[in-house]
């Protein structure tokens, strides 16, 4: 019995408390009377509790398929379904379910609100194991609940089929494409492309699909349907060349922009190869000379303005001194100028003038992002055509969520199971509706 302090709006504020009372407010299932509910024990502990149901006598079954009434067939044996634990005591229904003859579907297993499927745990408990493994890990949340890994798996499973069933996609104008690298060697398979919604109000993880060939993108962009995908403003997007094309011949009438975030990284890695060459030609120099690159690499990755303290100092004496590092990490960043530009002409003449100045760089990795920058220049002076209109840093924003979540083991063994949790954290997909929320 539960005295509850006094609530002023109701007429009765503290009523005698029974499980069955607290089951009919938050979990009332039309067609069922919880007609049973029993602790058990073991040793004198608390081990579990079950709840049994029956048909409400006086209501007709229904077909599972259609939901609509239907005469009866016979009668199952019982089944047991884990519902969400109360005061750290496991719950149990158990219902023996009947079989209908629907005039459509034959027949069939009655629709049992709680269920979905063959499945062994309420949708309810589902819905509870979804939300708290947005919270903690998988691992964690089995743990904590008594379950096991697998039934939070498919109850996190569960809950993003019945999102994306659910989501909107109405109102996508700007799409980014991005890929990540996944698990280990580089074959196409270890890699994942994804889309994602990157207009202002909205950002968020659309699709996520295994490889990075031509024939993934137009997975992906079928999933959003032919409706989203014409009516796309801009796709934002790196100078991978299947991307590239496949963007222009299904999505032509978006601007299609060269995406700030990939493009430093580009400029990085060759920053990183010019540095690394020569660190091998000097160490069989000398070690003097050598000594001045050691221990550099990630403050020559890192913007100019923010290096400070000793890193700082170092780097005025690497600037000093005559090295391709120091040529090549400047040429870096004076390209950081370009992205401040409001108008596209000038943006041009820069962009003219820079790959210039890095052609007769004579430091390869350089010269070939000058090319491709060259090759590239109607797509990244649409950058600021579309300046504004994009969400600048949502694909650098979630692609690093990402890599946070595939490198931190969540025990992610498969495709299908990262594919779910990806969705799961980052698709702001809708939830199923329930009765009440347990969580
Ligand atoms: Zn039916």
């Amino acid at each position: 019995m539960i005295a509850s302090t006094e609530e002023p709006s109701t007429r009765r504020p503290a009523i005698q408390l029974k499980v069955r009372t607290i089951l009919n407010r938050i979990q009332p299932h039309a067609g069922f009377v919880f007609h049973d509910i029993r602790l058990w024990s073991r040793g004198g502990q608390p081990e579990r509790i079950e709840v049994t149901l029956r048909a409400h006598a006086g209501m007709s079954r229904r077909c599972s398929q259609c939901q609509r009434p239907a005469p009866g067939y016979d009668q199952l044996e019982e089944r047991t379904w884990q519902h969400v634990p109360l005061w750290g005591i496991a719950v149990w229904f158990r219902y023996a379910p009947r079989r209908v003859e629907c005039p459509e579907h034959g027949v069939v297993v009655e629709h049992l609100p709680w269920n979905e499927g063959k499945r062994t745990l309420t949708t309810a408990m589902m819905g509870f194991l979804a939300r708290w493994a947005r919270r903690l890990s998988w691992r964690e949340t089995a743990q904590i609940f008594q379950v096991s890994w697998e039934a939070v798996y498919r109850s996190v499973g569960w809950f993003v089929a019945w999102g994306l069933a659910h989501r909107e996609l109405e109102g996508v104008e700007s799409i980014g494409v991005d890929e990540i690298h996944w698990g280990r060697g580089l074959r196409a398979q270890n890699f994942l492309t994804l889309l994602y919604q990157i207009d202002g109000h909205c950002r968020r993880l659309l699709f996520v699909g295994k490889g990075r060939s031509q024939r993934t993108l137009r997975q992906g962009l079928k999933a959003l349907g032919p409706a989203v995908v014409q009516g796309l403003r801009f796709v934002c997007s790196d100078m991978w060349k299947p991307y590239l094309e496949v963007m222009r011949v299904q999505a032509g009438q978006a601007l299609h922009v060269l995406d700030r975030f990939h493009i430093t990284m580009h400029l990085n890695q060759a920053v990183d190869q010019v540095r690394r060459a020569e660190s091998g030609r000097l160490r069989v120099a000398s070690q003097a000379a050598a000594q001045q690159l050691k221990h550099t690499r990630w403050t020559l990755l890192r913007r100019g303005s923010r290096v400070r303290g000793k890193a700082r100092q170092k780097l005025q004496a690497l600037l000093a001194s005559k090295l391709q590092t120091a040529r090549a990490w400047e040429l870096k960043e004076t390209f950081a100028h370009f992205w401040k530009y409001r108008s596209v002409t000038w943006a041009g003449a820069f962009l003219d003038y820079w790959t210039w100045r890095a052609m007769r760089s004579r430091l390869e990795p350089m010269k070939k992002v000058a090319r491709m920058l060259r090759a590239h220049e109607s797509l990244l002076l649409n950058w600021f055509r579309a300046k504004g209109e994009i969400s600048a840093g949502a694909v650098e924003g979630l692609n690093n969520k990402i890599r946070v979540m595939t490198r931190r083991s969540y025990g992610f063994r498969t495709f299908a199971a990262m594919e779910v949790a990806l969705y799961h954290t980052l698709g702001r997909l809708p939830e199923p509706e329930s009765t009440h929320r347990y969580c």
